[in-house]
């Protein structure tokens, strides 16, 4: 029987942490740490993730400065909000929350940000990077993944780990960080052929595919250590009665994986509270470098 990779209790330790940094950093810098989600329109599933910021911005002390644009903004107009962000000295990380109204393009407006206050971490200079192994913010999920993996006593050295998924929000910097900590690392795409023969050789599985319940019991090597990044709803089950909701699942068959796996993240309660917090580590490291204050401890970082 697996062991869960518990992130909201991770989140929960770290989260406390990054509130006892900014406790003590506050006289000098005189101001909390401020992150500013930047919206545009109206996308249903980008107002809860966006609630869930600021309420975890809450939680751990920072300033959520959020700003709310109308689905019609030009993407100069939107430019020029993230250009005057960029110059605030109250924001210490921005995130433009994706995806945008269709016709908007995300790459030019990305590339906008000041690297030093993407809180996402997905700016081109930041990916360079993390692929050059300089410091600087790191993407959310894949952070967040190492951190489960970190605080669950997960040794990667000379380990096998293959990455389903090669998007540049996950699996591209999955793979660098894996390899960054010493893993012989693969990564699987839409065109892998025979993908279970591949999963079956690691030792560590991370799976971001967006394909409900795409990994079974027949790509896993018994013993392996499995995280599943991706996240659906499903569509309600009509037993649960009228205007019940769907569970949501991820890209993992979790009770064919569960009984073979050694470690195994569910959905939800996994990667997706990770991926908020590190967003919250990004801004704090940011405003502490902002104030000459020491960054939170890497260590403390994983629980
Ligand atoms: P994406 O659609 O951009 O990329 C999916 C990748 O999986 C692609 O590279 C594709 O080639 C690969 N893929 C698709 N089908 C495959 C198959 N059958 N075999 C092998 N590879 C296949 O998605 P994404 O943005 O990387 O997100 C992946 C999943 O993770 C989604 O479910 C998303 O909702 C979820 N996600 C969760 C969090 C979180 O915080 N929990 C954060 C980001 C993304």
């Amino acid at each position: 029987m697996a062991t869960l990779l518990d992130g909201r209790t991770l989140a929960a330790t770290i989260e406390g942490h990054l509130a006892e940094v900014i406790r003590a950093g506050l006289a000098r810098a005189g101001r909390p740490p401020g992150l500013a989600v930047l919206r545009v329109g109206d996308d249903p599933a980008s107002g809860v993730y966006v609630a869930n910021k600021e309420k975890a911005c809450l939680r751990v002390g920072l300033r959520s400065l959020g700003c709310q644009l109308p689905a019609t903004t030009s993407a100069a107009e939107i430019q020029a909000t993230i250009e005057r962000l960029n110059t605030d000295a109250e924001v210490d990380g921005i995130l433009l929350q994706l995806p945008l109204p269709a016709g908007l393009e995300e790459g030019p407006l990305l590339a906008a940000i000041d690297p030093d206050k993407d809180a996402d971490g997905l700016h081109t200079l930041n990916l360079g990077r993390l692929l050059k192994g300089e410091e600087g913010p790191r993407s959310c999920t894949p952070a967040g993944v190492m951190a489960l993996l970190s605080a669950a006593g997960v040794e990667l050295a000379g380990k096998r780990a293959v990455v389903v998924g090669r998007s540049i929000l996950v699996g591209q910097p999955m793979a660098l960080m894996l390899q960054a900590a010493d893993a012989t690392v693969s990564v699987a795409h839409s065109r892998t052929r025979n993908l279970a023969d591949l999963t079956r050789q690691a030792d560590v599985l991370v799976v971001a595919a967006g394909r409900p319940r795409l990994i079974g019991a027949e790509h896993i090597r018994p013993g392996a250590v499995v995280v599943d990044v991706g996240i659906h709803r499903l569509e309600p089950d009509p037993a649960d009665g009228p205007g019940a909701r769907g569970r949501l699942c991820g890209d993992v068959r979790f009770e064919e994986v569960e009984p073979i796996a050694a470690a195994l993240s569910p959905v939800p309660g996994g990667v997706g509270p990770m991926t908020v917090t590190m967003l919250l580590v990004n801004a704090v490291t940011a405003w502490c470098h902002r104030h000459g204050l020491p960054a939170p401890n890497p260590a403390d970082l994983r629980g």
